[in-house]
């Protein structure tokens, strides 16, 4: 079997030991002479896989029994909608901190449902940065305070959580769930679409304190709620129950990798050589605040913008792919997420430096 590099930023790649175990699996899966894709999601088999995962992430997360963990649809898109839905009424103010696309996004879609303060915007030095926490100008009163502990697109991450004292804390973890511990009980919900950093794209891992399962509009689709999905163990109606099975083998994989403290030390291991590398040159360089680049996401540019197509194809011959940058900002970007290897990050480095010796 011939695998490319992968630094797609999503759906992203996926480790290979656990694609072996699901091309194993597909035709008998759990001896019931049955794909998983052909069993009922209420049959005791999948029953058991569904508590198996959720209890593997709270293993991997340290989650406690005051958070419910929810499995959904819609990806994180549809989330920008549920969180106003579910923790504000009408009328409500909600806080907003962007740093980047996604938080954008987020703040925008609750604006269709309740007041939203832009408590921060990293807009003016176009999202490099994180505005300090001491200048957010909060609301005293808001319903909850949103933010992206990890901006994919461009590459900015925090390293910290932010204080919102009694206020519910709510973070997109989309594309950096999984990369290393975090302490849950900071925060009133995460959530994170799976096709970054969790599994295949279909299914949006959410963990929501159980205090704030009970807020939602009275008018919110239930599909909406996280109520019926606490209820119903995240079977309201048919769930994707693959995505849901590779989700689990995900979880397995990584606990019995060491879980994510040792994710956290290979990924910092990845993404200190590589932005050693990008900066230590003068060809290739990253214009994000050193204190919150990201560990996942790391774009670059390079000094002459037209030797991109040259290097992204020839990084693609060389087996180097999806290096292209989100069409927003352009350049290249490298998703190292956990599924791309150390490996694969020396060879993009080398391959940065074999292309500069010979362009540059
Ligand atoms: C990819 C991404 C999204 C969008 O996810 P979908 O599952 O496609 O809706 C939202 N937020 C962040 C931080 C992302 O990386």
């Amino acid at each position: 079997m011939s695998r490319v590099y992968n630094f797609s930023a999503g759906p992203a790649a996926l480790p290979e030991e656990v694609l072996q175990k699901i091309k194993n699996d597909i035709p008998d899966w759990n001896e019931s002479g049955m794909s998983v894709m052909e069993v009922s999601h209420r049959s005791k088999d999948f029953v058991e896989l569904a508590a198996r995962a959720e209890a593997d992430v709270r293993e991997l997360l340290g989650i406690s029994d005051q958070y419910h963990v929810l499995f959904l649809q819609g990806g994180a898109t549809l989330q920008f909608a549920m969180t106003a839905l579910n923790l504000s009424a009408p009328g409500d103010t909600v806080d907003y901190v962007i740093t980047g696309s996604w938080g954008k996004k987020a703040a925008k879609e609750a604006g269709r449902f309740c007041q939203v303060n832009v408590a921060a915007d990293a807009a003016d030095r176009n999202y490099t940065y994180i505005p300090d926490e001491s200048q957010w100008q909060k609301s005293v009163n808001a319903a909850y305070l949103h933010y992206t502990p990890n901006e994919t697109i461009g590459g900015v991450e925090y390293h910290f959580v932010p204080d919102t004292g009694d206020i519910p804390l709510v973070a997109d973890m989309s594309s950096n769930i999984l990369s290393r511990p975090v302490d849950v009980s900071r925060f009133g919900v995460i959530y994170a679409g799976a096709q970054k950093n969790v599994g295949p794209a279909g299914i949006t891992l959410l963990i929501v304190r159980n205090d704030l399962i009970d807020r939602c509009r009275p008018d919110t689709p239930t599909l909406l709620t996280y109520k019926a999905f606490a209820e119903s163990g995240s079977m309201v109606n048919t769930p994707p129950t693959f995505a849901w099975y590779v989700t689990g083998l995900i979880f397995d994989y990584l606990l019995d990798k060491g879980g994510l403290t040792a994710m956290a030390e290979v990924n910092k291991r990845k993404a200190d050589k590589l932005y050693a590398a990008i900066d230590g040159s003068d060809f290739y360089s990253n214009s994000v605040s050193k204190d919150c680049r990201s560990m996942m996401n790391v774009p670059f540019i390079l000094a002459d913008a037209d030797r991109d197509a040259k290097f992204l194809s020839e990084a693609n011959e060389a087996g180097l792919k999806n290096l292209k940058g989100h069409r927003s900002i352009g350049g290249m970007r490298a998703s190292i997420y956990n599924a791309t290897s150390e490996k694969a990050v020396d060879a993009l480095i080398g391959f940065m430096q074999d292309f500069e010796r010979l362009n540059g």
